[in-house]
C-alpha cells in the first residue's frame, strides 16, 4: 500500500477510534495529513517514509493512530488517546500476530510509529523496520557492535529505541557511536562517535530524542568510572552543536562549562576526576516546546561511595539531579538535585513526563518524575521550584523531603561506612526506567514499584587501606562486592522481602489511589488509554490489562517470557493494535533466580524468548507452549582446594562475574547458568575466562584482572556452589552454606 494512502487511512482511522464525543479529537493544521515536502516538488510517495517534521511530531497528540515520540508526544506521558480496546471489550483482546526478534537477552525499546510502520531496536543495538500490520520486517541494520564490548555495559546489551524524524531513524549502538538512517531503507546516512575517551567503559542504551533539528544523546558507565555528558548533534549533518557535562572534570583544567566552576565547590577533598565522577545521563532526556529546553535526568556517582568519591562532603553536583538546560545553545538555566551526596546509586535518569497541573490553586507547567531514590517529584518547569515530594515506594534511607530546604532528610542509622547495612531502596530503584505513565485528567500516575532492598557496605579494602584504585571494564562501585554473600547470610533475618507493585499514585497528595502486588520486583513499563485501561507485562510472563479506576485485572495474556519493555498503541485502518517486546535482563542479571520461596520469573521457568508481539480486539493467533527449562545440576569434580581458596574464589566471582551470570552463582535465566556447564565448557573453561573464546557472543576476556590461578579459584568456587545446589536438590543436604568467607578469616 503506498504510503500516503496508508497515512491518510491511519488518519481516518484515529478519528474513528478516538470517537466523536472528545472535544479534541479535530485533527487540526496538518497532523493527520502527510507533510508536504518544503521544496514544493513533487516528492515520490514513498519518499515520505518517517517524515515527521518540527510541526508534527510538537502536534504527536493529534495523532493518536501513532505513537511519534519515545513517550507518544514530546510530554511523554505515555498516555493514549486511544479507546477501542476499552474496559468493555478489552475481554475481545486476542494475539494479532508474534514475530521472533532472534534474541534471548532483554528488550526494551519503545516502537516510534509512523504511519503504518514500527520502528525500533532490539538486543546488541540492532534496529528494524517493521510493517505495523503484518509484523513483515521492512529493513533492519545492525551496527556490529562487538561481542566483548558487552563487558563495558552494566545492564546487559539492551537498547530502549530510535528517534524518527524528517525522514531518517537515530539510534546510539552500546558502543557508543550515533547513527542516522534513511527511514526508507535503513541505508546509513551518517555515523558519529560520541564518545570522548574509549578507554573508559561508556556504553549507549537510551534512545536518542530529536527536536529543533537535532538530536541528543547521552551514555551510561557510571558502575565503571565515566564522567557523564549529554551531546546534541546536527540532525542533518551528525556536527557536534553543543556538549554539556553533568560533573566538573579535574580541576586543574579550565571549566567546560561556567556553572561547573561552582559545582565544583560540592566535590571536596577526593579525587573523583580520576575514576571519573559519574552524573551519566542514560536514559531519560526530554525536550520543553512550552520553554525550549531540555531536561537531563542525571545519573549516579562514580563510585557510589561519597566515602571515596568526595570525603569532605557535599552534594556532588550535579549528580542525581534534573538539569534544564537550553535546547539549541546546552546553557544550563537550572537544577534540582534529588539525592545530594548521592551514596547508593540514586540516578535521577528515570523517565520525565511534562504536564500542566493546578497545584495548590495556582496553574503550573510541571515535570513529574518518580527516580530510583523512593519520592516523587513534581517540579515546576519554568524555574526549577520543588513543589512536590512525597514517597511512590518503599524506602528507608530517608524520613521525608524537607520542603523548605527542598532536600531529603537522611536516615543516619543506615549509614553503611561501618558496618553492612540494608537499604532500601536499593541500586534497582524504587522505579527504574521501566515508563510509567501519566493520566493527566484523572490525576494519576501509573508506576511500576520495586521493593528491593541491597546490602550496602563500604569497600573492605579501602576500609583497612584508605585507598582505592579504579580499574578499567570493572564495576567501581566503592561498595563492598567480593563478600555480598557473606554481608546477605549474616543480615539474612533483617532482609526487607522482595516485590513488586503496579500503583496509581497522586503526586500532589501522595496517595496511592491504587495497588497491585507483583511477587517480583523486576517488571515492565506502562501505558495507560483512553478505554480506561493500564497495560503492563510482567516477570511472569503476563501482559495484563488493569482496570485504571480500581487496579482491577480485566484482561491477561501469558507470553511466556518475563517483559520489561512498556506497552505501546496504535492504530491502522480502524483497528486499535497494543504492542510489546518481550524479554527480560537488564539491570537485574545481578540480583539472579530468587531464593525460595520467591516464585521463579519466567525466564527461569522457560527460556528468554526475545519477541514482538501485536494484540488487537478478535485477534486469535497462538503462541507455541514453550518447554520447561531443565534446571538439573550436572554432577561436578570436585577439585582438593581449601575452604579459603574457595573463598578467594567466591570473593573474585562476585567481583568481576556476579554482574551477569549472577549472585551466588545463581542465573536469572537469562545468561547461562555456570552450575549447569557441561563437562566440554568445564574443559575450556580457562580458554573462555582468560582467553576470550566467547567474546563474539559477549563474554568477554578476564586476563586482565584475573591470573590463571585466579581463574581456577573462580571455577572450584562454582563448582562448591553447583554441587552444594545438587545436592539439596537431591535431598542430600538440608540447605546451601552459601559463603564460606567465615571460614576463610
Ligand atoms: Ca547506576
Amino acid at each position: 500500500m503506498p504510503v500516503r494512502m496508508l497515512a491518510t487511512l491511519t488518519a481516518l482511522a484515529a478519528l474513528m477510534i478516538y470517537g466523536f464525543g472528545c472535544s479534541d479529537s479535530t485533527p487540526s493544521g496538518n497532523a493527520d495529513s502527510p507533510p508536504t515536502p518544503a521544496s514544493g516538488t513533487q516528492q515520490a510517495e514513498s519518499q515520505l517514509v518517517g517524515m515527521i517534521d518540527d510541526e508534527r511530531i510538537e502536534n504527536a497528540a493529534s495523532e493518536p493512530g501513532n505513537w511519534l515520540a519515545y513517550g507518544r508526544t514530546y510530554e511523554e506521558q505515555r498516555f493514549s488517546p486511544l479507546s477501542q480496546i476499552n474496559r468493555e471489550t478489552v475481554g475481545q483482546l486476542g494475539l494479532a500476530w508474534a514475530k521472533d526478534m532472534g534474541t534471548n537477552r532483554a528488550q526494551e525499546a519503545t516502537p516510534i510509529v509512523v504511519d503504518g510502520i514500527l520502528f525500533l531496536t532490539s538486543s546488541w543495538s540492532r534496529v528494524f523496520a517493521i510493517d505495523a500490520l503484518t509484523g513483515e520486517t521492512l529493513w533492519s541494520f545492525d551496527p556490529q557492535v562487538p561481542g566483548a564490548y558487552a563487558r563495558k555495559a552494566c545492564c546487559d546489551v539492551v537498547n530502549r529505541g530510535v528517534a524518527v524524524y524528517k525522514g531518517r531513524v537515530y539510534f546510539g549502538s552500546l558502543d557508543g557511536r550515533l547513527f542516522a538512517l534513511d527511514a526508507k531503507t535503513g541505508e546509513e546516512i551518517w555515523e558519529v562517535d560520541t564518545l570522548i575517551d574509549r578507554t573508559r567503559a561508556y556504553t549507549i542504551t537510551g534512545a536518542p530524542r530529536a527536536a529543533r533539528g537535532k538530536i541528543y544523546i547521552g551514555n551510561g558507565g557510571a558502575e565503571f568510572g565515566v564522567r557523564g555528558y549529554v551531546t546534541a548533534y546536527d540532525a542533518e549533518t551528525g556536527e557536534q552543536a553543543w556538549r554539556f557535562f553533568t560533573v566538573p572534570g579535574d580541576p586543574s583544567l579550565p571549566f567546560e562549562q561556567p556553572e561547573l566552576e561552582a559545582a565544583a565547590k560540592t566535590w571536596k577533598g577526593g579525587e573523583w576526576w580520576k575514576i571519573g565522577g559519574g552524573g551519566t545521563v542514560w536514559n531519560s532526556i526530554v525536550y520543553d516546546p512550552d520553554f525550549n529546553q531540555i531536561y537531563l535526568g542525571v545519573g549516579n556517582g562514580s563510585p557510589w561511595t561519597r566515602a571515596i568519591r568526595s570525603p569532605g562532603g557535599g552534594d556532588n553536583l550535579f549528580l542525581s539531579s534534573v538539569v534544564a538546560v537550553d535546547a539549541d545553545t546546552g546553557v544550563y538555566k537550572w537544577h534540582y538535585q534529588t539525592t545530594p551526596g548521592d551514596n547508593w546509586d540514586y540516578t535521577a535518569v528515570q523517565d520525565m513526563a511534562l504536564a500542566d497541573m493546578t497545584v495548590d490553586g495556582k496553574e503550573r507547567k510541571v515535570l513529574l518524575q518518580a527516580p530510583k531514590n523512593g519520592f516523587f517529584y513534581v517540579i515546576d518547569r519554568s524555574n526549577g521550584e520543588l513543589l512536590r515530594a512525597h514517597p511512590y515506594a518503599p524506602l528507608n534511607w530517608a524520613t521525608h523531603v524537607d520542603m523548605e530546604t527542598g532536600r531529603p532528610v537522611e536516615n543516619p542509622e543506615l549509614d553503611y561506612a561501618e558496618k553492612e547495612k540494608w537499604v532500601l531502596p536499593g541500586p534497582l530503584g524504587g522505579h527504574n526506567w521501566q515508563s510509567m505513565s501519566v493520566d493527566e485528567e484523572g490525576g494519576l500516575v501509573f508506576i511500576p514499584v520495586q521493593q528491593n532492598s541491597f546490602i550496602y557496605g563500604l569497600s573492605e579494602e579501602f576500609k583497612k587501606t584508605g585507598l582505592y584504585k579504579a580499574v578499567a571494564d570493572r564495576f567501581n562501585l566503592g561498595v563492598e562486592m567480593g563478600r555480598v554473600v557473606q554481608h546477605f547470610v549474616n543480615n539474612l533475618d533483617t532482609w526487607p522481602a522482595p516485590k513488586g507493585f503496579l500503583r496509581a499514585f497522586n503526586p500532589l497528595t501522595g496517595e496511592v489511589a491504587w495497588e497491585v502486588e507483583i511477587a517480583h520486583y523486576w517488571n515492565g513499563g506502562v501505558l495507560a488509554t483512553a478505554g480506561g485501561l493500564v497495560f503492563q507485562g510482567d516477570a511472569f510472563g503476563m501482559l495484563k490489562a488493569y482496570d485504571k479506576e480500581t487496579g482491577e485485572a480485566l484482561w491477561e495474556f501469558n507470553t511466556y517470557t518475563s517483559m520489561l519493555a512498556p506497552p505501546i498503541t496504535y492504530a491502522i485502518d480502524g483497528v486499535q493494535y497494543v504492542s510489546i517486546l518481550t524479554g527480560t535482563g537488564g539491570g537485574d542479571l545481578f540480583s539472579g533466580a530468587p531464593l525460595p520461596p520467591f516464585p521463579n520469573p519466567a525466564s527461569l521457568d522457560y527460556n528468554n524468548y526475545g519477541r514482538l508481539l501485536v494484540f488487537k480486539l478478535g485477534g486469535d493467533a497462538k503462541l507455541e507452549v514453550p518447554k520447561a527449562r531443565d534446571m538439573t545440576i550436572p554432577e561436578q569434580e570436585m577439585a582438593d582446594l581449601s575452604d579459603a581458596q574457595i573463598a578467594y574464589g567466591e570473593g573474585l566471582f562476585h567481583e568481576y562475574c556476579a554482574e551477569c551470570h549472577g549472585l551466588a552463582t545463581r542465573s536469572g535465566g537469562v545468561i547461562p547458568d555456570l552450575r549447569q556447564m557441561s563437562t566440554e565448557t568445564h574443559a575450556r573453561f580457562d580458554e573462555i575466562v582468560l582467553s576470550g573464546l566467547l567474546a563474539p557472543k559477549g563474554m568477554a576476556a578476564f586476563n586482565d584482572v584475573l591470573s590463571a590461578q585466579d581463574a581456577t579459584f573462580v571455577h572450584e568456587y562454582i563448582r562448591a556452589r553447583a554441587h552444594e545446589d545438587r545436592e539439596v536438590a537431591l535431598g542430600n543436604q538440608a540447605a546451601p552454606r552459601w559463603t564460606w568467607m567465615d571460614s576463610a578469616e
